[in-house]
């Protein structure tokens, strides 16, 4: 037994060092990634009605060999080593300039993208300066951005995070509530967020038509954003049932499989719109 045991210990120690070896070579990858510049913006349109109203902006990282990397496989680790803050400034400089060059087209002037915030950028000193700063370096319209906070950023420090969101909302800037369902959200706090717009989540977009507690929940989010005039949209429609029952329930802003997948921006661009070159 006594054996045993100290080959879990040894066993325990050779899985941690793997996993804290896998997290160093990583964001020594993604070090290298920013230098590089193997990090790509993809657009998933936002649909209103029958048209296109904006898009999300998701990262991706083109990796000279593994390919397109997810999100989900990177941004943690850049998270806790830090890199999300130089990363994050990245993708908002990459937004406000195409928001930028978007604006010189007539047709496409008014579309607005949704740029994911991480945790770590919201709670920092320089957010609210770097947000005016991607916008005035690109000469890009504050009423075309919008910033994707998710709920379980808001529970930390919740008045500065409500004076920065008053000092961008003031400009023009606006703010959704991404994943909203999933969290801790209290009605209280809400309704003192500068918000214009919750974000139903994916999970129970999924199973809409055969969870009645989801549809429940869905129902209660479009009450809610009706009570506290915020739109809502829902994330993650892949059928034409699940959008039709969304409908039905009073949902006016979509986004998912369904309408389009996030695409390289050139791809984006002409599926959006047929002459638009760029
Ligand atoms: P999210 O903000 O909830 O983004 C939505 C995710 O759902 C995206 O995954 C998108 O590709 C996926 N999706 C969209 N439509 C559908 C659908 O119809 N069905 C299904 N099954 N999935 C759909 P993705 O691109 O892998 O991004 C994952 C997460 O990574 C994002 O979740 C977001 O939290 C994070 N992320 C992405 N880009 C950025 C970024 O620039 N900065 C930060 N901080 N986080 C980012
Ligand atoms: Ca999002
Ligand atoms: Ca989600
Ligand atoms: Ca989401």
């Amino acid at each position: 037994a006594k054996e045993r045991g100290r080959n879990g210990v040894r066993f325990f120690n050779q899985q941690m060092q793997a996993e804290v070896s896998a997290r160093t070579e990583l964001a020594t990858g993604l070090r290298q990634a920013m230098a590089q510049q193997q990090f790509v913006l993809h657009f998933q349109p936002q649909i209103q009605g029958d048209t296109t109203v904006g898009a999300e902006v998701l990262l991706r990282w083109q990796h000279p060999d593994k390919g397109l990397v997810a999100p989900g496989l990177f941004i943690p680790v850049a998270e806790s080593s830090g890199q999300i803050l130089q990363i994050g400034r990245w993708v908002l400089q990459q937004a406000c300039m195409q928001l930028a060059e978007w604006a010189r087209h007539s047709d496409t002037a008014s579309w607005y993208l949704a740029v994911n915030v991480s945790a770590r950028q919201l709670h920092d000193v320089h957010f609210v300066d770097e947000v005016k700063k991607a916008l005035r370096d690109n000469g890009a319209i504050a009423e075309n951005l919008v910033l994707e906070l998710t709920e379980s950023q808001l529970l930390q420090d919740i008045d500065t995070v409500i004076h920065k969101m008053q000092q961008l909302t003031a400009l023009g800037v606006r703010f959704s509530l991404d994943d909203f369902g999933t969290g801790y959200s209290s009605l209280s706090y809400l309704k003192r967020l500068p918000l214009s717009q919750l974000k139903i989540d994916r999970s129970f977009v999924r199973d809409i038509l055969t969870d009645a507690n989801d549809k429940a929940i869905i129902k209660t989010i479009l009450a809610l954003g009706q009570s506290l005039e915020l739109a809502v949209i829902a994330e993650g429609v892949e059928t034409e049932p699940q959008y039709q029952k969304l409908l039905q329930l009073g949902c006016q802003q979509f986004q998912g499989y369904l309408f389009g997948k996030p695409v390289a921006l050139a791809e984006f661009a002409k599926a959006q719109l047929g002459s638009f070159t760029q």
